[in-house]
């Protein structure tokens, strides 16, 4: 019935467009034909959803719909009501004269970063940081996919992603939508459209636009071209560079994105050279369509046609023409859609427009359209909902949170490094106004444009909330947002962390000419950092000024902006896993020195591009020390014996607290030092003591003292047991059996 259109109820039409089988550049061709001046028109228009009503979709034949940045989301909607919502609009199209669906598109810039519950990855910048093309290409892809399923979960087929702009200079408010100041891993970072859209056929003709399946979604490369480069980072502004500098710096993302099957291409804002990009016939057709062979379609900025001219829309007729004669195919968001009708059609009416170039705009998105199935299985349904925010997603944030991360500083000269640290410590001291606030962490785009403060827009766990779960249960932890100076020397924190930063914010919001961390940032910093051990976790969109700083400072990690899996950084910051990423832009030491990428001449930055201290994770230290180590079955077979003799003699919780004791002792110590070795010296006598001499007087069984006082008692076999059971559990029955090794590290 899909195929056959009633044209008579004895003789049903063969309806080529309608037929799956036929190729999709057929049925474009058949659709093409049938379609009248409005209903083209209609195709080349995407609606914000607050203006979008069924009467208009239906009536005026709307080709898309899109929940803006800067329109009203539905944040704490529930993935049905996003599903239900989208299907009131599709409906509206499907009954339209000939049916044509509508596409939905929204900002999913490092996640489905509008629903709340969703995962929120960490934004470009650190995706830049984990250089994952070279170690893990597997990472991007992963991240791709995973959006892509949480984004279909509410009914969603396209995105508004990935920005691959090169932003060469951080003031820019866009900068953390960035990968990186440099093209090539902005290039490789392309990788993630595999993920959005999935894997290209092998035979697949370069420059088709490419959507895998209802888990897949259509991606959108932005902004073309040259969005990263503008004079002084200012948004929407003028990029000042010759072709070459445009072709080697900015242009060669978009081909790899072409090349992997990119369905569509936003304009960006800025100009060219003095030229709006939304006006430029040569990039725009000749570059991205002629010599690149784009087949996709090219869609406009938010009200990009309407900046062609400043005052915004001053001439609106004119714009029109130069938008879609420089080869714009989808217009977002006219600023009032039936003007755009009008003059749109007054243009071709009076061959000002060729209707030529009418066809080829809504032939390719006809062709995205078709490519992706929307003609055969337009409705969205509940099937994926369990996608969204799923344990799996938040685990894959998660990795690439602890892989973004770049150690700038670990100690003096890196001699008694201060990382990883001990889980385990009397009191620590947490502090800074980006500890516990989700928002902060997750930044602009994230639930609102312009991102959101506080706890309560989504899920997800802020640094504190991961570091409380990281740590011993026995370890104090006191959070202070602002704490004063003296309020820290007087307590005696074995160390403190502190975290500090931007506050949200998105696009030209975000312009800045200081670069400044949000106060009282580095009032904390000084008030925390002169007192005690402290390590600095700057929470930004970028490099900020922090030289002034540094040499407080024990340790300084840049975070970025990693979203709502704040338990990525304790993994790190406490060693279970080392750190690897590097950063991916110039951290310069004033902002004067701005814009500096790595390549000028005179390169003379904070740290430089690509820096990025190494650590290695706990469980590879430990892995190395067994390589050097001894038979264990002698010592199982004594910590089997002990283990009778001193529960018979002491009890169970004796023996806990014994543990708790012998594992914080040598913790924080260098294994160099006097007090280190002091104590390995005291549990070798101790051990030799209670081995002789049993006791039943608790008392007597005490850990040594500095004193030098050294009682028997039979609790020292329980040091050894208490080691082996807390480190080697899951081991232990598989050394019994086929013998094994043993750490010599353990003071044995
Ligand atoms: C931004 C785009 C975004 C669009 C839709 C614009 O303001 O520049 O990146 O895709 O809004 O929200």
């Amino acid at each position: 019935i899909c195929i056959l259109g009633l044209g008579n109820a004895a003789e049903p039409e063969y309806v080529k467009y309608k037929d799956p089988k036929q190729p999709a550049a057929a049925r474009v061709k058949d659709l093409i034909t049938r379609m009248t001046l409005q209903e083209k028109i209609g195709q080349m228009i995407q609606l914000d959803r607050t203006m979008a009503t069924s009467q208009i979709m239906k009536d005026d034949s709307i080709g898309s719909v899109l929940s803006g940045g800067g329109s009203t989301p539905l944040p704490q909607a529930r993935a049905e009501d996003w599903v239900n919502m989208i299907n009131d609009f599709q409906k509206a199209s499907l009954s339209s004269r000939l049916g044509i669906p509508m596409i939905y598109g929204i900002d999913a810039v490092h996640g489905h970063n509008n629903v709340y519950n969703a995962t929120i990855f960490p934004h470009n910048i650190g995706l830049g940081a984990t250089r994952q093309m070279q170690k893990d290409p597997a990472l991007v892809k992963k991240i791709g996919a995973a959006t892509a399923l949480e984004v279909r979960a509410t009914g969603i087929p396209y995105t508004f992603a990935p920005c691959i702009a090169v932003c060469r200079d951080p003031r820019w408010g866009r900068c953390y939508e960035s990968y990186s100041e440099d093209p090539k891993i902005v290039q490789d970072m392309t990788e993630i459209i595999l993920g959005l859209q999935g894997d290209i056929p092998s035979n697949y003709r370069k420059g088709l636009p490419y959507v895998g399946g209802k888990d897949k979604v259509a991606a959108c490369a932005k902004h073309f071209v040259g969005d990263g480069g503008t004079t002084k980072g200012i948004n929407e502004n003028n990029t000042v560079i010759d072709m070459h500098g445009l072709l080697s710096i900015h242009m060669p993302a978009y081909s790899d994105s072409i090349v992997k099957g990119v369905s569509t291409i936003m304009v960006s804002y800025s100009s060219w050279n003095g030229e709006k990009m939304h006006a430029n016939p040569e990039l725009v057709t000749g570059f991205l369509k002629d010599t690149l062979k784009f087949k996709g379609f090219v869609i406009s900025d938010w009200e990009g046609i309407d900046r062609i001219t400043s005052p915004p829309h001053a001439n609106y007729t004119y714009s029109v023409q130069a938008g879609i004669q420089a080869g714009i195919d989808m217009v977002m968001l006219p600023f009032n859609h039936t003007e755009f009708i009008d003059d749109l059609t007054y243009l071709v009416k009076n061959n000002v427009t060729s209707m030529d170039r009418i066809d080829d705009a809504v032939g390719r998105i006809l062709l995205v359209k078709f490519t992706m199935g929307l003609f055969e299985d337009p409705m969205a349904d509940y099937s994926l909902v369990n996608e969204l925010g799923s344990q799996a997603h938040r685990d894959i944030a998660r990795e690439a949170v602890r892989k973004s991360l770049v150690l700038l500083k670990n100690g003096e000269n890196q001699t008694n490094p201060i990382l990883p640290l001990p889980k385990k410590a009397p009191k620590i001291l947490v502090a800074g106004t980006h500890a516990d606030n989700l928002g902060y962490q997750c930044g602009g785009w994230t639930i609102n444009w312009q991102g959101f403060h506080g706890n309560n827009s989504t899920r997800g766990t802020t640094i504190l909330g991961a570091i409380k779960s990281a740590v011993d249960p026995s370890t104090e932890i006191i959070y202070r947002e602002n704490p004063d100076g003296d309020f820290v020397k007087s307590n005696k924190f074995d160390y403190a962390i502190v975290v500090v930063g931007e506050a949200p914010y998105a696009e030209s919001a975000g312009d800045s000419l200081t670069l400044t961390m949000l106060d009282p940032g580095p009032n904390v910093i000084n008030n925390v950092c002169k007192a005690v051990k402290c390590v600095v976790i700057i929470v930004s969109g970028r490099p900020l000024v922090i030289e002034p700083y540094v040499s407080s400072i024990g340790a300084l990690v840049a975070a970025w902006l990693p979203g709502t899996e704040g338990q990525g950084i304790t993994d790190v910051l406490f060693g279970d896993y080392g750190f690897s990423g590097e950063l991916p832009r110039t951290w310069f030491k004033s902002v004067d020195q701005l814009p500096m990428n790595v390549g000028d001449p005179h390169y003379d930055p904070l740290f430089p591009f690509g820096f990025g201290l190494k650590t290695e994770s706990v469980p590879s230290i430990v892995a190395r020390s067994t390589s050097n180590s001894v038979d264990a079955r002698p010592y199982l077979l004594f910590i089997m014996v002990s283990l009778i003799f001193s529960f018979y003699f002491t009890g169970v919780s004796f023996a806990t607290t014994q543990y708790a004791k012998i594992l914080l002792l040598p913790q924080d110590l260098d294994e160099s030092s006097e007090e280190f070795k002091y104590y390995v010296r005291a549990y070798v006598l101790y051990l030799i003591g209670v081995a002789v001499v049993p006791t039943k007087d608790p008392e007597a069984a005490q850990i040594p003292n500095k004193d030098g006082n050294f009682p028997k008692g039979v609790a020292g076999s329980l040091f050894v047991l208490q080691c082996f059971i807390a480190e080697y559990i899951p081991s232990i029955a598989s050394m019994l059996t086929s013998g094994g090794t043993l750490p010599m590290r353990l003071p044995l």
